[in-house]
């Protein structure tokens, strides 16, 4: 998918309205429009990449930031004694339905192991 038609690409620029809980100049952290926890959001860096697999050497500090971003959100919503999860999908037989990589934090509930 172009950068053009991405949707994370779309609300990063403004294009499309998105409810932000923070930003920097590597990534934004957006509450997911459909939470599965009452703590949902999504770490999604600036720079358009499809997946976890298209990262290369080149993006390591890129997603090291990502993971140290998430935790972070995660303890300024007062979640980090409860217990957070980060989480990424990796193609579409993972779960991944939007091509632009991010890192889903979600708190506020027992979460449950295997995931489904
Ligand atoms: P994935 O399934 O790719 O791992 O995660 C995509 C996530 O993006 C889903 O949790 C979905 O609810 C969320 N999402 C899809 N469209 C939008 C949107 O327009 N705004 C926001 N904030 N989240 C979205
Ligand atoms: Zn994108």
């Amino acid at each position: 998918m172009s950068e053009k038609s991405c949707l994370f690409c779309r609300i990063i620029a403004g294009e499309i309205p998105g409810d932000f809980a923070h930003q920097d100049e590597r990534c934004v952290v957006l509450r997911d429009i459909n939470p599965q926890a009452p703590m949902h959001m999504l770490v999604i860096p600036r720079e358009h990449l499809e997946s976890l697999d298209d990262a290369s050497q080149k993006d390591e500090a890129l997603l090291g930031h990502l993971l140290r971003v998430g935790a972070r959100v995660a303890n300024d919503q007062g979640q980090a004694e409860g217990g957070y999860r980060t989480v990424i999908n990796n193609g579409e037989g993972a779960g991944q339905s939007v091509f632009h990589l991010h890192v889903h934090v979600l708190a506020g509930r027992q979460m449950n192991w295997p995931p489904g």
